[in-house]
């Protein structure tokens, strides 16, 4: 074995095919590149407050007990979240990060014989995970930049084994209500998974937006995957949590590593679970900086895709990526979409209203030149 090549094809067929997921550009790698002093990222649909001040209290509390090993249960936090959300201790599954879920739901579920649905413009994560256990993803177009709830059951056939819906969807903000999602599941053969991916769950705040956690004594096959990386502001510490029915639980247990989510995330989260100050402040600073942008894009005659999550994309009537560079030399690091189908959006992270408006002047500027 010389060259490279024949390591390349020892691997499984769906990880040769594997293109790695694209993440933000990070704030140091620019400042290495451009030198630039002034940085700021609305680029990852980070909480631009950070995280709150009782996360960090917890974790200086927690740091002296880091020679052990983390709870491999998370006692503490499965307990606060068990109360908080009217669930049972056993239907919640803690991950690093809720794309860990992800990812041990399809080792739990698929094979290379599966077939598994989402929707064109839907998270990059979901063909990640399918493809890495060598399954077949089927993309369903979609509909006003939303899933087409509707197709995607027509894609159902004897070998789906899981669908993904991301609610809101990201990159393009959209959601499903409690009426549609319903329905949907009604519909959905009881051997399809169902994972109903919640990552904006705390910013979607509209009235028919759905309360699924009602949903899971009746669907046995229904995950429903929420993070602390989002609205908590605790995205460098990866954690998230599935809540499911107990055999599913079970089953995802099974195959979770024992030590996955690490003392200092599992410290914070708890903490940040309690902090509804910092929640709150959190949603009323980025309605405010959605408002902002709107009000922008408006005055520059840009179209935007209608959001309820902490990002907004926009449509350049261009290709993005030359405005995506343009804004870098400025300092400015946003968002490109082409690899979600998206090459002329560009997806914006709501920031502070001091970051919101770097980036509103930095586009301007830039479109007054090109114009
Ligand atoms: C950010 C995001 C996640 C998960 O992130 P974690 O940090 O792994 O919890 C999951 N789904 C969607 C749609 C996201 O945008």
């Amino acid at each position: 074995m010389s060259d490279t090549q024949t390591i390349y094809n020892l691997a499984t067929a769906g990880v040769r095919q594997l293109v790695p997921y694209p993440p933000g550009k990070p704030i140091s790698e620019l400042q290495r590149e451009l030198g630039l002093t002034q940085i700021i990222k609305l680029a990852s649909n980070e909480n631009p407050l950070g995280p709150g001040s009782k996360a960090i209290a917890a974790i200086q509390a927690a740091l002296p007990e880091l020679a052990r090993y983390p709870d491999g249960n998370g006692y503490t936090l499965k307990s606060a979240l068990s109360a908080k959300l009217n669930v049972d201790f056993n239907q919640i599954t803690l991950g690093n990060g809720s794309n860990e879920i992800l990812e041990l739901a399809a080792r739990t579920f698929l094979t290379t014989a599966s077939e598994v649905i989402f929707s064109q413009h839907a998270f990059a994560v979901y063909p990640l995970v399918t493809q890495a256990v060598g399954a077949r993803a089927k993309v369903v177009p979609a509909k006003d930049y939303g899933h087409d709830l509707q197709a995607m059951l027509h894609q159902v056939t004897q070998d789906t084994r899981m669908v993904f819906i991301a609610n809101p969807n990201n990159p393009t903000g959209t959601y499903l209500n409690s009426t549609e999602l319903k329905s949907f599941l009604d519909e959905l053969p009881q051997q399809v998974i169902c994972i109903l991916d919640e990552a904006y769950y705390e910013y979607a705040e509209q009235a028919d937006y759905p309360d699924s956690i009602k949903w899971l004594e009746q669907f046995p096959n229904l995950i429903i995957t929420r993070t602390f990386s989002k609205a908590y502001g605790l995205a460098g510490l990866r954690l998230g949590y599935s809540l499911s029915g107990l055999e599913m639980a079970d089953l995802l247990n099974r195959v979770r590593q024992p030590f996955n989510c690490n003392m200092l995330a599992l410290a914070a989260a708890e903490a940040a679970l309690d902090d509804q100050e910092h929640l709150q402040r959190t949603l009323s600073v980025n309605s405010q900086g959605m408002k902002q942008l709107i009000q922008a894009f408006k005055e520059l005659d840009l179209a935007w895709i209608p959001s309820v999550g902490n990002f907004i994309s926009v449509d350049m009537q261009r290709p993005a990526m030359p405005v995506y560079e343009a804004l870098l030399q400025q300092g400015v690091i946003v968002r490109p979409v082409a690899n979600y189908e998206m090459p002329d959006h560009l997806r914006i992270s709501i920031g502070t209203a001091e970051e919101n408006k770097l980036f509103i002047d930095a586009l301007s500027g830039y479109l007054s030149n090109v114009q």
